[in-house]
């Protein structure tokens, strides 16, 4: 069977770990939350970064740095993960959802200044697929407005936007280590501090909203309660597995990308043909092969090439619904319809894809998928 995901390591990980353990301290901010630490901001010149217990955990915090309150509104879109939203929705906000681009799920740029208000706060961009969004556009519209911008780059490690590290653009950004994305310890995340303005507060919300670090770096001599927070941060064993995970970044890199493309040139005939879209890069943004997706032509037609797979004991899988018509935002949202969302949460399918999936396993995929276009006609006939 071939799964939609398998969770990769390097090989270090336990070593790593048996080092934390052997220092005499797994609470946070430990060596390897250190090193972790030091990895990103050398490699991606990100001004301050802080690991978190998750990308959920790491958007409330720039939820809370934000200084979201209730009535204030938020614009997002709706094609993406709940906790791209919850974060903003904890604190009071309204999310103003905007809809996914023609070319591929990412914001449509080009929607976003008709939603803006004097309520609006901030733009959440969701770069789907670790392919980045018009960046320019969305920066441009919050200089003009006085917004902030969020990258939720969970999907977005090692990809760039016109040579930009993903991440290092908006005020704030976060990424995920969940055991779904590229560098992973089953659960984990980070926050990126690109506006210097919120670097302390932010060390002090993720340490329960006490200035702790201040204190172990000496520059106070007692600590206590100064400000809101939560335990954002993870114990030095996450850290330590996830540092293995980071050293081997450009191997990881190396065999996803080969992956990625094997899946775009042996799917490319079925494109041309017309019988599927394949992921849409524009000029600005690079592949980080975060995932491979296909967009099937309906919903209906969806179904039956999942039936399909399922049946050659290959598991792919669709993604998110659109939030606006969610049980819980439904009635909440403003009532415009956004289309785009809608099609996309109907048409697109993830192949399986993971550092370890072999080249036979590929062309299974792929000939399953080949042979369901070939038949199609007959397919969904026969289903009636
Ligand atoms: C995975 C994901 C998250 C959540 O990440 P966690 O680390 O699991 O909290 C948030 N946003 C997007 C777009 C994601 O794909």
């Amino acid at each position: 069977m071939i799964p939609f995901n398998r969770p990769h390591f390097t090989g270090k990980e336990s070593e790593y770990i048996q080092q934390a353990m052997n220092s005499g301290k797994i609470s946070g901010d430990g060596i390897f939350t250190k090193k972790c630490h030091q990895f990103f901001e050398q490699r991606y010149s990100f001004k301050k970064v802080f690991l978190t217990t998750s990308c959920t955990d790491a958007l409330e915090m720039a939820s809370i740095l934000i200084d979201i309150q209730p009535g204030d509104e938020v614009i997002s879109p709706s094609y993406t993960f709940v906790s791209t939203v919850n974060a903003f929705v904890l604190r009071g906000a309204k999310v103003i959802f905007v809809d996914s681009s023609v070319e591929n799920p990412n914001m449509d740029a080009n929607k976003i200044e008709g939603l803006i208000t004097s309520k609006t706060k901030a733009i959440i961009t969701v770069h789907y697929a670790g392919i980045a969004c018009d960046m320019t556009k969305i920066m441009d519209l919050a200089n003009k407005y006085n917004l902030f911008v969020v990258e939720d780059a969970a999907h977005s490690v090692d990809s760039f936007y016109n040579g930009k590290p993903l991440g290092s653009i908006g005020h704030l950004s976060t990424f995920s280590f969940h055991e779904t994305k590229n560098i992973i310890s089953g659960e984990g995340g980070m926050i990126v501090i690109n506006d210097e303005r919120f670097s302390k507060r932010a060390e002090i919300i993720r340490e329960k909203g006490t200035n702790r670090s201040a204190f172990f770096r000496g520059e106070v001599d007692k600590y206590g309660w100064v400000d809101i927070g939560s335990s954002f941060l993870p114990s030095d064993l996450i850290a330590a597995f996830l540092f293995a995970q980071v050293e081997n970044i450009d191997d990881i890199q190396q065999k996803r990308k080969k992956i990625w493309n094997t899946y775009r040139n042996a799917l490319l005939p079925l494109e041309e043909e017309g019988k599927i879209k394949l992921p849409f890069l524009p000029d600005y943004a690079t592949n980080n092969a975060h995932m491979f997706y296909i967009v099937c032509d309906s919903l209906e037609e969806r179904e039956k090439l999942i039936h399909h797979m399922k049946a050659n004991d290959i598991y792919p899988a669709f993604h998110y619904l659109s939030l606006h018509k969610s049980q819980f935002y439904k009635d909440k949202h403003d009532g415009r319809e956004l289309p785009l969302s809608d099609r996309y949460a109907d048409c697109l399918l993830r192949l399986p894809f993971y550092y370890d999936l072999k080249d036979e396993d590929i062309n299974k995929v792929v000939n399953s998928i080949t042979n369901f276009y070939k038949n199609k006609v007959q397919n969904l006939l026969l289903s009636r």
